[in-house]
């Protein structure tokens, strides 16, 4: 667009560019991260381009979330490098940049939270109360400070992917949510912010989360399915599995049977750092 990126910490200054700046009239397109930028996010970022069009409008919202961290060490631990990030933002293309600060998104008394209650209950919902609850607030909030027509979200994180879409639809946003794939490293491991705090042996170790994953979905039941991924990863002596479940692709409900197309996910902690990942698996 030629008009430069733009950096703004506060919702009035967002919506002053974005809703009183003829520059900004095209459509309206969301990447919300906690930055830490990767090839990952990048790729989000290029598909909000295609979807924008040359004439719309890319905005990336930097902000670590407190509300929707369960463990205080890892809020404190997740990595902050704004400078790298602002500047693969202004090489990736990026028309504004969204930093608040978290006085500024949240009151100190604020007491509304947006609840999805029925996805949010199996996986990551149930192994991190209170996680999903925080995404929702955090990302209904960007939907309405930053009033964009279309939202980008990373199928990598499918149960978030899920609930937004069931969140969007239950409350009549008027957004519409873009699924962009997974990126991943060339021997497998998902791309992820937290994969900076990973020793090297463990960052040599963790391949093995996707490639058990895989090698599990080729079986065609369920029970040896998640058998066979639980006898794989427990082969590392350097990981504990937070969980291992097989759920229906539709409702997140752990399943015993492969009638329906399912989702094989697993969350697993290196020392403190918590990755997680997951196959889709079809019917035989
Ligand atoms: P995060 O900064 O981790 O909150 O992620 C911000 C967005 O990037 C979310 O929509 C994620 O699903 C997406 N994302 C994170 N890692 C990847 C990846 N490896 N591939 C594609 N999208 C990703």
């Amino acid at each position: 667009m030629g008009k430069g990126m733009q950096v703004v910490s506060t919702g009035s200054a967002l919506r002053d560019i974005l809703l009183g700046d003829e520059q900004y009239a095209g459509r309206r397109v969301l990447v919300p991260t906690m930055g830490a930028l990767h090839r990952g996010h990048l790729a989000l970022v290029k598909h909000a381009r295609e979807v924008a069009g040359p004439d719309g409008v890319v905005v990336v919202s930097i902000f670590v979330n407190p509300i929707q961290f369960d463990r205080e060490d890892d809020l404190e631990a997740y990595p902050r490098p704004l400078e790298t990030d602002l500047m693969q933002c202004q090489a990736a293309g990026v028309d504004v940049v969204f930093v608040p600060d978290v006085r500024e998104m949240y009151a100190h008394d604020r007491s509304t939270l947006v609840t999805e209650n029925s996805l949010s209950r199996s996986l990551c919902g149930a192994a991190r109360p209170g996680h999903f609850d925080g995404v929702c607030t955090v990302v209904l909030k960007l939907f309405m400070l930053s009033a964009c027509h279309a939202a980008v979200f990373g199928e990598k994180d499918f149960q978030q992917l899920a609930i937004i879409r069931r969140m969007v639809r239950d409350l009549d946003v008027p957004v519409e949510i873009v699924e962009s794939p997974t990126i991943r490293e060339s021997d497998g491991l998902a791309l992820s912010s937290r994969n900076v705090r990973l020793s090297a042996t463990h960052r040599e170790d963790a391949p093995c989360i996707f490639r058990a994953l895989n090698e599990a979905a080729k079986l065609h039941n369920a029970e040896g399915i998640i058998r066979h991924a639980m006898k794989r990863l427990g082969e590392s002596e350097h990981l504990k599995i937070d969980y291992l479940t097989l759920v229906d692709a539709e409702t997140l409900q752990p399943i015993n049977d492969l009638k329906r197309p399912s989702i094989l996910a697993a969350a697993v902690f290196y020392d403190n750092v918590r990755l997680i990942d997951h196959v889709r698996i079809s019917p035989p």
